[in-house]
């Protein structure tokens, strides 16, 4: 089954087109500076050429023209036609409590998207973009919404309540949310694919180390506890976001005369390691030559990036009740094998030891610590985009499971790929059907 994955911007559009059996990343590529001076195409097709091209696009509906034209063009195309794309995943941002897991896009999961754009202003609206794009592009082709916040709805209100009065939660939906949660359940799954373990058993302190950086607390494919909060802000120490902090600075620096979107700026975009390194980069691999080079600030960054890191990562130990595997994700967390050994050398305490040959051989997925430790460190690569093929591709199949009529229903195998004998004509006619 062809699935497109969008992950829609503000001012990009990024793509992937998959063949769900057997997880063949077709194309991928993305239109960004969208509605700015001179917006670019980068193409790219799974033999490893790639187009790099100027793109005369004005928004989203033109970006998404120009990639359809590509995938269908005599010598870039992977597909014949258009129409053998049999369903879109879209990554949504933000959900609220409204949505639990992935949901097909009609009226009321627009309206659902709409109402949640509050909380997420910079995301949610260009999501919704992206999938109305996709609707004139692909008419009677199934959407699916994804959202970031879904894998983290488990959360009891414990975790997820802001210790301030109730009605404000009930008011405004005032609590924590949690983000990056496609790649949080990627990774839980994924290891314990690698372990060999079932997931029900494992207690997986999930660690996504990106520009925007955040952990999980996983209990049997369950999260009990996250770092960012109602917004992406919260937590550990970011490329440009500060994280956790006394609310009472903040409301210093307002009282200073800063405005709200003067305070925003700071905290969302002149702080984390770009803020306190002070070398104007906020890219991990930065900040760690400056520091190699005796730099007292970018030093004094990742001192606060791993203290951060390793005390939720302690945290979360408790919560879990003991856990069985620290995971490491995201760019920094996938490649970094200075802050691997920087955050994993703090964690003897929990008996995690770290393989030092281990963790500098690193090349996908491995275990970097010793085989004596209780705790092990994990390094699992994340894919998010195929995590949002894979969830469209099972909730069209359940759809269609629960279809009496089809003769042949859409029986999944336990790994989730589509079962060859579904029947074609009958999935065809399901699929273009709104339900
Ligand atoms: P992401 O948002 O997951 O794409 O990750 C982006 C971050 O990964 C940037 O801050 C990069 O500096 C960081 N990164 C990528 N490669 C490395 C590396 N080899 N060492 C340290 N950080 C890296």
């Amino acid at each position: 089954m062809k699935v497109l994955v969008i992950n829609a911007g503000s001012s990009s559009l990024k793509f992937t087109l998959y063949e769900t059996h057997g997880e063949a990343m077709l194309a991928h590529g993305l239109v960004e500076r969208i509605g700015q001076a001179k917006p670019e195409l980068r193409y790219e097709v799974s033999d490893g050429r790639v187009l790099r091209s100027e793109a005369s696009v004005g928004n989203h509906n033109d970006a998404l023209g120009l990639i359809c034209g590509k995938l269908v063009d005599p010598q870039w195309g992977v597909l014949q036609a258009l129409s053998e794309v049999a369903a879109i995943g879209h990554r949504v941002v933000h959900g609220g409590e409204k949505f639990t897991a992935p949901a097909r896009i009609n009226d009321e999961v627009k309206k659902g998207i709409r109402q949640y754009a509050d909380l997420a202003p910079l995301h949610n609206p260009p999501n919704l973009g992206g999938i109305e794009a996709c609707e004139r592009v692909f008419p009677g082709v199934p959407n699916v919404a994804v959202f970031d916040t879904a894998f983290h709805q488990t959360m009891p209100p414990a975790s997820y309540l802001f210790a301030i009065p109730y009605e404000l939660y009930e008011k405004y939906g005032l609590r924590k949310y949690g983000f990056h949660g496609t790649s949080h359940k990627f990774v839980s799954q994924a290891t314990a694919r690698f372990l060999g373990r079932s997931l029900e058993e494992l207690r997986l302190v999930t660690c996504h180390l990106g520009n925007g950086c955040s952990i999980a607390a996983v209990k049997g494919g369950q999260v009990l506890d996250t770092s960012m909060g109602m917004t992406p802000l919260m937590g550990l120490v970011m490329g440009t976001r500060c994280g956790d902090i006394d609310p009472g600075a903040v409301l210093y620096l307002v009282k200073q005369g800063m405005s709200a979107d003067q305070v925003d700026t700071l905290l969302n975009r002149q702080s984390g390691l770009l803020g306190v390194a002070s070398i104007g980069s906020s890219d991990m691999r930065d900040i760690i030559a400056a520091a190699e080079q005796g730099q007292e600030k970018p030093r004094r960054a990742l001192d606060m990036f791993v203290h951060r890191l390793a005390s939720y990562i302690g945290s979360y130990h408790v919560v879990l009740g003991g856990a069985d595997a620290v995971v490491f994700t995201g760019g920094i967390g996938e490649n970094s094998a200075v802050i691997r050994e920087l955050v994993v050398s703090r964690l003897g305490v929990l008996g995690c030891h770290l393989d030092r040959d281990a963790n500098a051989r690193v090349r996908g997925a491995a275990v970097i610590t010793t085989p004596e430790s209780s705790l092990k460190a994990v390094v699992m690569p994340t894919n998010e985009e195929l995590m949002i093929a894979q969830e469209t591709e099972q909730l069209l199949a359940e759809v269609i499971a629960k279809r009496p009529f089809c003769g042949n229903p859409g029986v999944r195998r336990q790994n989730s790929e589509w079962d060859s004998s579904t029947n074609p004509a009958c999935l065809s006619i399901i699929l273009a059907t709104d339900f």
